[in-house]
């Protein structure tokens, strides 16, 4: 075993040991004399892991491995296994649910340093670093000339957004991130270092694309990439905003709207940014178009006559900026979500009194909801069994987001976040509730999240971690 100097001085001396204001006791300090020796570097161990989104119930570990190679993934995974501590792979920082529960007696694994982002002679496969965000992993793609189906704010981890299904701006050509994913390293429960891919382990396969933080850590993937000119890599995007008036008209226009495979639309209710009132705020997009076009394919939008329009083309690497403002981190921000089949318009009339008597309420102003549409025939014409992903049956995902700094409003947030949700369930058109993983709240039943996927999920489950050491998010039991 390697030892520190001060740790050195320490066993020479006798003396306790109080290291840098750190009692010898807390895992931090642990990690540093036990695990330090078996990874890639000396000072990879911190007691801090980087800012979250959101700081509700978020996960609070005793110690941070700010892995640098895949064998510092290898080693930790083994070190904790072996000694039943509770870990946790981070990468954006973006999710959001309440599964996390480290309580200082737990190490978060940062994957931020597998960041790596290569491509393939043709362009045609991304091999994509565990812990690179969309920002990274797009910056890479459009200098390397090529299209990746990844998330669309800039913050979100790639990986993580991936694993549980990846909705993005490419899905109406390419289908669902999960559907372009031709192999994952992936570090297993019982530490083995694994190259995954449908024929090398189908059942591990198969659960990764859904469900992969409860079955290991992916430190890279491969997917299909698509070869695209400077040219072919320009959208028309940006937000066209409204009064509140307005809302049950632009609820109908995206509820009639026809979305072809290059269009996607959002709808926000958020505070506007020039007035900070609530306001309806629609985000169309339509890939390889441009004012012209894109105005026709939006023209039901036009018709209602928004009092802003900020659209405008833009190249690939800056598709996602117009979202960058809900990447801040911080405050609290817990998150409830539906999936569903229609807009509705006295829903959302409900929903938006939801969220205004909440907004107006001190330091929650940038308090929203916000409603994602995709085409969905590419995604549709992947059979449904072909990966754990249970959604393909639903058009639409919806989420309220309370936004707050004061936890005395915890209670009112939850009482917006709820109303939303139970509002959105009631007039969903699904036979049973269903929740996107990665926009759940953390209480629904497993079978609202992983629906009829479930049972295999168990199955292999028992097979691949039957210690159930990934257990952090919406954990299979
Ligand atoms: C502002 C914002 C925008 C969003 N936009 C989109 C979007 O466009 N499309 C979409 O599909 N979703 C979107 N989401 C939801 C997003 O997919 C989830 O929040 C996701 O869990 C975030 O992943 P992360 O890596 O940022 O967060 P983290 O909290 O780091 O990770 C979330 C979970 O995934 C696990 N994980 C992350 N990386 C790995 C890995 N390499 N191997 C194994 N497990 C891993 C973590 O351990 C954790 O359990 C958005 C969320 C936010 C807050």
């Amino acid at each position: 075993m390697k030892l520190s100097t001060p740790l050195l001085w320490g066993f020479l001396t006798g003396l306790p040991l109080v290291l840098a204001g750190a009692n010898c006791n807390s895992l931090a300090q642990r990690l540093r004399v036990e695990l330090s020796p078996h990874l890639s570097g000396e000072n990879l161990i911190s007691a801090t892991a980087p800012p979250r989104w959101s700081d509700f119930e978020a996960p609070d570990p005793g110690a941070v491995v700010n892995v640098a190679t895949e064998s510092d993934v290898v080693a930790t995974v083994k070190y904790c296994a072996e000694r039943n501590i509770p870990f946790l792979a981070q990468n954006g920082g973006n999710g959001w649910a309440t599964t996390f529960h480290l309580d200082k007696t737990g190490v978060i694994i940062n994957l931020a340093g597998l960041n790596e982002v290569t491509f393939n002679a043709d362009k045609t496969q991304a091999t994509i670093g565990g812990g690179s965000n969309v920002s990274n992993t797009i910056d890479h793609a459009y200098a390397a000339g090529a299209l990746v189906v990844t998330g669309n704010c800039n913050c979100v981890g790639t990986l993580g957004a991936l694993l549980g299904g990846g909705y993005g701006n490419l899905v109406g050509k390419y289908s669902l991130g999960v559907d372009n994913i031709l192999s994952l390293r992936v570090v297993t429960a019982d530490g083995l270092l694994r190259n995954v891919t449908a024929t090398s382990d189908p059942d591990l396969f198969w659960a990764l694309r859904g469900a992969g933080p409860n079955f290991g850590i992916v430190t890279s993937v491969t997917v299909k990439s698509y070869p695209a000119s400077e040219e072919e890599m320009q959208a028309w995007t940006g937000s066209l905003v409204y009064g509140e008036h307005q809302l049950e008209d632009v609820v109908q226009a995206i509820q009639d709207l026809v979305l072809t495979p290059d269009m996607v639309i959002f709808l926000y209710l958020l505070a506007d940014p020039t007035t900070g009132s609530p306001a309806v705020i629609a985000a169309p997009f339509f890939y390889g178009g441009n004012a012209t076009t894109g105005k026709a394919a939006y023209s039901s939008l036009y018709a209602i006559g928004p009092v802003a329009d900020s659209t405008s083309v833009k190249p690939y690497n800056r598709w996602n900026e117009g979202s960058d403002g809900l990447c801040t981190r911080g405050s609290f921000k817990p998150g409830w979500a539906a999936g569903f089949q229609d807009m509705v318009p006295a829903t959302w009339r409900g929903i938006w009194d939801a969220y205004v008597a909440f907004q107006k309420l001190p330091g929650a102003a940038n308090s929203g909801v916000l409603l994602e549409a995709y085409p969905l025939g590419k995604a549709r014409s992947v059979a449904s069994g072909s990966s754990a992903f249970p959604n393909r049956n639903v058009n639409l995902n919806a989420f309220a987001i309370p936004w707050y700094n004061d936890s005395s409003l915890d209670a009112q947030a939850a009482e917006f976040g709820n109303t939303a949700r139970d509002l959105l369930r009631s007039t969903s058109g699904l036979s049973r509730p269903q929740t996107y993983v990665n926009f759940g709240y953390g209480d629904e039943d497993l079978d609202v999240i992983y629906g009829s996927s479930l049972a295999r999920l168990r199955d292999i489950k028992k097979k691949y971690d039957p210690n159930n050491v990934f257990n952090q998010w919406f954990n299979i039991l």
